[in-house]
């Protein structure tokens, strides 16, 4: 089945409204990562699913820089990973990364996978991700691991992945990098944003070689529920995008 439907909605674009948005919604976050430092020359993908009954869902062309990517220019992939609609230019890591969560987790509308660079530094600690500062609370007892198996490339890591998971929307890929999952990109995004910064308040404060005050497991586990009173992204995502609507609106493209 194409996901590829005419309306009169969308303008010249041939995809259904939904699907339109989708697309648009992803561009953004392409750009906001790049923005945010994190992207990583052409390396790197973050994945949205198509709606609808077809398990497909959306990724960067390879060899884009995150800064070049376009709603209309990101490309559908099915289970099978076949290209349904756009370029055959695929990192096939990114299909094995990202696949098994969607198979997975209906829940989950977007997927971020990074290598930023305290990301990176936390994925090689033995302790990894330690309730350091506030932002660090809402991944407490709430991140996944996940052991590095090599460059991603045997499908098979798709449902070690996402078992790994389990019911988190956060994973630590040790000595690898950070992975978040959203209801929205929205979610997705600004839970990398809280997770990567959580990282570099770690790393920072121990790099300091001073005694690191950690709060008690009571509080940490207070603040974490805490969170739930902030869905992620609610109210940072749609800033987000007034700003590049206001100073680069090309992503919608
Ligand atoms: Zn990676």
């Amino acid at each position: 089945m194409t996901v590829k439907l005419a309306t009169s909605t969308a303008g010249d674009k041939p995809y259904r409204d939904e699907e339109w948005q989708m697309r648009v919604d992803l561009a953004a976050c392409y750009r906001l990562a790049d923005r945010f430092g994190y992207s990583d020359i052409v390396w790197n993908h973050i994945t949205a699913r198509v709606p609808g009954p077809d398990a497909h869902f959306l990724i960067n062309r390879f060899g884009l820089r995150f800064d070049e990517i376009t709603a209309s220019n990101l490309v559908t992939l099915d289970q099978g990973g076949n290209v349904i609609d756009g370029s055959n230019d695929i990192n096939v890591t990114g299909y094995v990364i990202h696949r098994g969560i969607y198979t997975a987790r209906h829940d989950i509308a977007c997927v971020m996978h990074t290598h930023t660079p305290y990301g990176l530094a936390v994925s090689a600690l033995d302790d990894g991700l330690q309730p350091v500062i506030q932002d660090a609370m809402m991944f407490y007892n709430r991140v996944a691991y996940h052991d590095y198996q090599g460059l991603s490339t045997d499908v098979s890591e798709s449902e070690l992945l996402a078992t790994a998971l389990k019911s988190h929307n956060a994973m630590i890929l040790r000595n690898h990098g950070l992975l978040t999952a959203g209801a929205t990109v929205g979610d997705a995004f600004i839970r990398m944003y809280y997770l990567e910064r959580a990282c570099r308040a770690q790393i920072e404060a121990f790099s300091t070689g001073q005694a690191v005050r950690i709060p008690s497991t009571d509080i940490c586990e207070h603040a974490a529920q805490q969170y739930k009173h902030f869905p992620p992204g609610k109210y940072e995502w749609p800033a987000l995008n007034r700003l590049l609507d206001e100073q680069d609106p090309s992503y919608k493209t």
